[in-house]
């Protein structure tokens, strides 16, 4: 096997010096794991990018609320290693949770706007500052040229790319697109937690943003309207339950109802106990 496992922070730290100087440039895929078609897209820009792929594999308990579902997060490492070696990363890092976060840890990074209290941050107060934090983390152990994030998680990456901005990290934000099931659904490690029943009524999500997708495509300009027909779209399937269907500023994360600039319109829907999200966006 060609993969690189590293469990220590000292490992990654001693690996990348080796590789940066030798002149290769290092690409950061940051994971929780149980990887999928989605992230191996991520992986694969990043191959195609960078000389050298480091992928961390971490459920990252500082991202989770108290009633989520932190324990029961998927996990598969040697699964996830197998995924990895087969796309060309160059090493692992699957840190323990005392390893990421010593006894007594207390330093958080947190944006102080509205932007991480729109959209998931409504029902997700704290999860925000856990992602900026050990994202963070991940910048400072990996020091990558280059980091990969997925359009899916639309805000993540908006926020990422703030803090990136603010705290002068000098690392380029690669965003990548979603990637589908063959019927549309968006794959995501939560879909392993829906019953077969739910896996066909989670396609209301898709359903809802292609109709959005296709209304602004024939020139809607009114936000309202093209939200109003996903909610209905939505609402039209009995297993689900909105937590949101919202359009907003593709930077800031502010509510708009005119398609004037680059627009996200982003939803979080419960099917059943599993929150799923998905979105699109529109260029203005
Ligand atoms: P996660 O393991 O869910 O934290 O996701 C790790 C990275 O993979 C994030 O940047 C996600 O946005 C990205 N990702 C997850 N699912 C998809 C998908 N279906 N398409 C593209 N990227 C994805």
């Amino acid at each position: 096997m060609n993969l690189i496992v590293a469990t220590k922070i000292e490992e990654v730290r001693t690996q990348v010096r080796t590789w940066k100087q030798q002149g290769l440039t290092v690409g950061l895929v940051p994971t929780m794991g149980y990887l999928h078609e989605g992230h191996a897209s991520l992986v694969d820009k990043a191959v195609s990018l960078c000389d050298k792929v480091v992928v961390s594999d971490f459920v990252n308990p500082t991202q989770f609320g108290p009633t989520e579902d932190l324990d029961a997060y998927p996990r598969d490492f040697d699964r996830d290693c197998a995924l990895l070696e087969e796309h060309g990363a160059s090493l692992v890092f699957h840190p323990s949770v005392e390893e990421m976060y010593p006894q007594g840890a207390a330093t958080f990074v947190e944006i102080q706007s509205d932007m991480p209290k729109a959209l998931c941050g409504k029902t997700r107060p704290t999860h925000f500052k856990g992602v900026c934090t050990v994202v963070s983390k991940l910048f400072n152990i990996v020091t990558p040229d280059k980091a990969f994030f997925g359009q899916k998680d639309a805000q993540q990456l908006a926020i990422l790319r703030r803090m990136v901005r603010d705290l002068s990290y000098g690392i380029e934000i690669v965003g990548c697109p979603i990637v589908r099931e063959a019927d549309g659904l968006a794959k995501s490690s939560r879909n392993t937690y829906l019953s077969p029943e739910e896996r066909q009524a989670a396609l209301c999500l898709s359903k809802a943003v292609f109709l959005g997708q296709d209304m602004a495509e024939k020139g809607e300009r009114d936000a309202d309207k093209i939200v109003s027909a996903m909610t209905e779209t939505i609402q039209a399937e009995p297993l689900a339950r909105i937590d949101y269907v919202t359009a907003v500023d593709g930077v800031t994360m502010e509510t708009i109802h005119r398609i004037e600039g680059p627009v996200l319109v982003a939803m979080a829907v419960y099917i059943g106990k599993t929150r799923l999200i998905d979105n699109f966006i529109v260029e203005g």
